[in-house]
């Protein structure tokens, strides 16, 4: 009986701190959005940022950067119709392009990308080459067969004529003048013939030699783009920005178009954004189907925007 009631008291005791600790979370959250909806006031004042570090291998000019934040700034503010963000050198939110690892493996990764796609150039030139030989090669075999055709019934005829004339123990003077000239015809004709035969072999042989050139280059292209994969095929789905209440660090970036994408999508966290459920947003947690050159908050983007900012 002792027993048993001690058992009670301990579940007793747990299910009870049970609901203190969710009690104490969702006051928590609570209290997060009551002090952002009345102490940090979202959207009431531009959040100030400066540029703090733009390490030189990336490539840009801080001013080309603070350019590019500046388009990235509208993307949220045109839907909000508010100033949201405001460039002031000596703010202390900072927004800066660190150089790492992941800038690197970009750079690597360019770097064979271009020369996968000078191989597949090399490899198109020579099929395409390729193609044009074959096809002028035939040609030229169908107009190679017709002349031998022709040199065939001509030496045909050559020959049945020298026969008939053998066979009545030789030929007249005219006749075997003609006949003379009909063989000197036909020997030429045998050289001209011989002349275009080397030609189509060459042109075969050239022809030959592309489609292998062409087959090594397919082959090079293929082993590259497995060690591509091998070795950037995961490792590309990194975080490009990184937001952490104080600052906007960037890591990673391919071009212009894609940095001001991870710029509007970092804004959207220090604006309190979390992260959406369609690939389209800005504030999806991936990079991919967002409008690069022209990038415009989602419906959903925008839902978000005006609650966080009681809109
Ligand atoms: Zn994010």
């Amino acid at each position: 009986m002792k027993k048993f009631f001690q058992y009670l008291i301990v579940i007793l005791l747990f299910s009870f701190w049970g609901t203190m600790l969710t009690n104490r979370e969702s006051f928590r959250e609570e209290f997060k959005q009551i002090r952002r909806q009345y102490i940090d006031k979202p959207c009431t004042q531009p959040i100030k940022y400066s540029i703090g570090t733009v390490d030189a291998r990336f490539d840009i000019t801080q001013a080309d950067f603070q350019k590019i934040i500046s388009q990235a700034e509208i993307v949220w503010e045109d839907p909000a119709k508010k100033n949201l963000f405001e460039y002031d050198s000596s703010a202390e939110f900072r927004i800066n392009l660190v150089y790492d690892d992941r800038q690197k493996t970009t750079e690597e990764a360019k770097e064979m990308e271009n020369q996968l796609n000078s191989l597949e150039l090399k490899h198109d030139e020579a099929t395409e080459e390729y193609d044009s030989l074959s096809v002028q090669s035939k040609k030229k075999i169908s107009d190679y067969n017709k002349v031998v055709d022709k040199y065939k019934d001509d030496l045909d005829d050559y020959n049945r004529e020298v026969r008939k004339w053998n066979q009545e123990g030789g030929a007249p003077e005219d006749e075997y003048e003609k006949l003379k000239e009909e063989k000197e015809n036909l020997d030429d004709a045998y050289r001209k013939l011989e002349k275009q035969r080397k030609e189509i072999n060459e042109l075969i042989n050239k022809a030959n030699s592309l489609a292998q050139k062409s087959n090594q280059t397919a082959q090079i292209y293929n082993s590259n783009l497995n060690t591509y994969k091998n070795k950037f095929g995961e490792s590309r789905e990194f975080d490009k920005g990184v937001y952490d209440g104080k600052s906007i660090n960037i890591y990673q970036f391919e071009a212009a178009a894609d940095l001001r994408l991870v710029v509007v999508h970092e804004l959207g966290h220090a604006l309190g954004l979390d992260h959406l459920s369609q690939p389209a947003s800005i504030m999806y947690y991936m990079m991919g189907e967002q409008d690069l050159e022209n990038p415009k908050a989602s419906n959903e983007d925008i839902l978000a925007l005006k609650q966080i900012c009681n809109l």
